[in-house]
């Protein structure tokens, strides 16, 4: 099973040269920067640990990648959620009907208050030192490429959520990392950043206007359907929609001595995830 070096493809997007790291294509079950987060989990032996305990939304990526993680490693999976909407329990769908699947044991309510020796805990959207050691990796064949290409002058982008993977890839490489917020605002992801590292933040971009994580937006939607029909690439309508907004409106605004930056954007995954998405889309947008 190979669950790293996913490829890098040259796209076009209105008008505009990108690279895109298809990190969503690393392996069919464990992708995206979670599969990278969790790396470290995957490839070592924990002889003692019997169980992972999670918790954060029902429909997130990070419970589906857990879930994953956990059957590959004969764990229990136990993953807490302030509350599942009865639509979701009614009719499963993407990341929780997936995550359910592979076996997670789902409990509403406040996680347990202490852990036993065979339980590992995992932090909401896998915020954790540990995840430096699959993002190094991912670092390490950006820089792989950029020799074997000849690329000095790189501009990473990356859209976060609790920063992790943004920060990890500015510690690890020479290049300059670009990523905006989509949880919470530009503060809260810099409390974030703190909570791991001191110094060597990545550059986050400000966004056009306030955005609430998980409400629908018109414009994301069109974006999403764009990039589909111009590249046939599937992005994240989470992250990535906002993500692609900031970041085209960044270039836009460069000077042209600026322009002569190459582009690379992380794909982190996530299409599962959109299953759902697409469906609360559809039925507001496309009636
Ligand atoms: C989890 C996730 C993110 C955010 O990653 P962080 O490391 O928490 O910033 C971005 N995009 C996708 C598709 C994700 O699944």
């Amino acid at each position: 099973m190979n669950y790293t070096n996913s490829p890098i493809e040259k796209i076009n997007f209105n008008n505009q040269e990108y690279f895109v790291k298809r990190d969503d294509l690393l392996n069919p079950n464990f992708s995206g920067n979670k599969a990278r987060k969790f790396y470290y989990y995957l490839i070592n032996d924990f002889p003692n640990i019997k169980k992972v305990i999670s918790h954060g939304s029902s429909q997130s990526n990070a419970m589906y990648s857990l879930s994953v993680l956990c059957k590959l490693k004969n764990w229990q999976f136990d993953y807490y959620v302030e509350h599942t909407a009865s639509f979701l329990k009614e009719n499963p769908i993407g990341n929780y009907k997936y995550a359910l699947e592979n076996g997670m044991n789902i409990f509403e309510g406040k996680l347990p208050d202490s852990f036993n020796k065979e339980t590992l805990f995992i932090s909401e959207g896998g915020a954790l030192k540990e995840a430096s050691f699959g993002i190094e990796i991912l670092a390490n064949e950006i820089k792989e490429w950029t020799k074997e290409n000849n690329i000095k002058n790189l501009k990473i982008f990356l859209p976060s959520g609790t920063g992790t993977t943004a920060l990890y890839l500015q510690k690890y490489l020479p290049f300059e990392v670009l990523t905006c917020a989509c949880v919470g605002d530009e503060e809260y992801l810099k409390k974030q950043f703190l909570q791991l590292e001191k110094d060597n933040f990545p550059t986050i971009l400000r966004r056009e206007k306030k955005y609430h994580f998980g409400k629908l937006y018109k414009e994301f939607y069109e974006i999403h359907k764009e990039f589909k029909k111009q590249t046939n690439i599937e992005f994240d309508l989470l992250y990535d929609s906002l993500g692609w907004l900031c970041f085209e409106k960044h270039i836009n605004s460069l000077k042209n001595e600026e322009k002569n930056y190459i582009f690379l954007y992380i794909h982190q995954g996530g299409v599962i995830g959109n299953l759902s998405m697409i469906e609360r889309y559809k039925y507001k947008y496309d009636n």
